[in-house]
């Protein structure tokens, strides 16, 4: 029967990993081969929650059986389960509600402030949603720069015209750095690129006059940056 320092073990392992720190009880006894429900478990996890190295999270669960996806408030809102489909409002089961734990601590950092650029020829009303998600979730204020270019196709015969593109956003992007910095916001900026706009901060990247930029954590979403970019462009 393991005990607490089996455990302890286990969380902290996950904390440097930055990987399964959301986690049911249930699945964590599984990896740690306790027997579930258990109480020495349960107290053990009290404990962390307590002393403020974990959170407790009321989930909803989806209702399917093979799926139960962990339901946000607006997926509950929507009535249906974006990763099964069922259309649990319809069908009357009503989400499952479950317990979850939360690893916090050093394993992320905070969005200092953000960087989108967004995709081919789109409205970009996901990036709208996402400014207002950012700045409903943080605890403090993230600026967010969001950058939006006029029509762009990814033909190849218009690579002059992605470059000019490309010069465009990096320039936008080294002002934006100066004027964070003189407001006292050091820090690098994350980048979340869509798309087109993947490409286009590909661009940046291998240009050299904008070889002074520097980025925190690069999210790609839809990428069509090459799967080897890393290996033929590092210097
Ligand atoms: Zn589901």
């Amino acid at each position: 029967m393991p005990d607490a320092a089996v455990w302890a073990a286990e969380i902290e392992a996950r904390r440097l990993a930055g990987d399964g720190l959301e986690f049911e009880p249930k699945a964590f006894a599984a990896a740690t081969e306790t027997v579930w429900p258990n109480p020495e478990l349960q107290r053990f996890l009290d404990v962390l929650v307590a002393s403020h190295q974990m959170q407790r999270i009321d989930v909803r669960l989806c209702p399917n059986s093979v799926c139960r996806l962990p339901l946000d408030h607006g997926m509950v809102a929507n009535g249906e389960c974006p990763h099964c489909h069922l259309a649990f409002t319809e069908s009357g089961d009503d989400p499952i509600p479950s317990i979850r734990y939360r690893i916090t601590g050093e394993a992320s950092r905070d969005i200092r402030w953000i960087i989108v650029v967004h995709g081919m020829n789109t409205r970009g009303a996901w990036q709208e949603d996402l400014s207002w998600l950012i700045a409903n979730k943080l605890k403090y204020a993230a600026p967010v720069l969001i950058h939006k270019y006029g029509w762009a196709t990814i033909d190849v015969l218009l690579m002059p015209l992605h470059r000019r593109l490309a010069k465009t956003l990096g320039e936008k992007i080294r002002r934006a750095v100066d004027y964070a910095r003189a407001r006292g916001l050091t820090a690098a900026p994350d980048i979340l690129v869509h798309s087109f706009g993947s490409h286009l901060f590909s661009l940046i990247l291998q240009d050299e006059a904008f070889s002074d930029l520097r980025f925190g954590r690069v999210i790609t979403v839809g990428s069509i940056i090459r799967p080897d970019f890393a290996q033929r462009h590092r210097s």
